[in-house]
């Protein structure tokens, strides 16, 4: 086969061990329905095969579907494996048709699409039970806001699940050598925060305007959404620091900001 494509985020998992450990994160059942985004070779797809799953595998990569498709020919024929030739981004309805009831999303995806991945399963009304990914070290960190700095994106994880650390993964794990570390990221508990999309917007709002001037204080960027001296009133409410910063509020506070 050619050469690893970088533009398609094309670093492959050459170690069992942490393939296993994400096999083991998904705390598989048998007849369980997994998503796979980007199965590349298909080592993790079989692992995730092996442990029993259901998988949907999707790869934009025109060259390795044939090499899919012949690795992996009983397991289709078997209708453990589905095979969707395209972009995750743009396959949605294709992937949702093959959908039925609950599902788990466990991929090693391309890193140049980490958010968009992590906000489109998020978004979606259908959401998957767990999502288990592998991402660049530094992206787990700031969403699980170890240093307890919270970011727009940690906040826009946390509103729908609860982030947690599997492990770390350092680059000598993949092949081509990636010049990143990784770490395998786990959000469990997701569920539907909002009642309905103008409560969505408008958290989403707010905690952009809260963090869109890093220099300035948290209560000087709300006014940008809301009058001062509802800016005043909240704070005042909420126990807040006239001089907070937006890392240091925390989501259940950001949550009433936003009523
Ligand atoms: N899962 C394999 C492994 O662990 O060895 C490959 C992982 S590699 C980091 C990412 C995979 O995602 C590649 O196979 C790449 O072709 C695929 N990919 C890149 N962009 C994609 C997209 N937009 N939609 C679906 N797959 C994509």
């Amino acid at each position: 086969m050619a050469f690893a494509k970088k533009s398609l985020g094309q670093n492959f998992l050459i170690s069992e061990r942490v393939v296993g450990g994400i096999v083991m994160a998904g705390e598989i059942t048998p007849g369980e329905q997994v998503i796979e985004i980007g199965p590349g070779k298909g080592v993790l797809t079989a692992a995730l095969l092996r442990a029993g799953a259901h998988v949907i595998a999707v790869e934009k990569d025109d060259r390795l579907i044939p090499l899919l498709a012949t690795r992996f020919k009983p397991e289709i024929s078997r209708g453990d494996l589905v095979l969707i030739h395209g972009d995750v981004l743009e396959s949605m309805d294709a992937v949702s048709i093959r959908i039925k009831g609950h599902y788990k999303v466990i991929a090693n995806i391309p890193y140049y699409i980490t958010g968009q991945i992590i906000r489109q399963f998020l978004s979606i009304d259908d959401k998957p039970d767990s999502m288990i990914l592998m991402v660049q070290k530094e992206v787990a960190d700031r969403i699980i806001a170890r240093d307890g700095k919270e970011s727009i994106l940690s906040l826009s994880v946390k509103v729908y699940a609860t982030p947690s650390l599997v492990m770390n993964v350092s680059r000598g794990n993949f092949f081509p050598i990636p010049n990143v570390d990784s770490a395998v990221l786990k959000l469990s508990d997701i569920k539907m925060p909002f009642a309905n999309t103008t409560d969505e917007s408008r958290f989403f709002e707010t905690v952009k305007a809260g963090f869109a001037q890093k220099r300035k204080k948290l209560a000087g960027n709300l006014t940008s959404v809301m009058p001062k001296d509802q800016v005043a009133q909240k704070f005042k409410a909420l126990g807040l620091d006239d001089n907070a910063r937006a890392e240091d509020v925390s989501l259940d506070i950001w949550i009433k900001l936003a009523q």
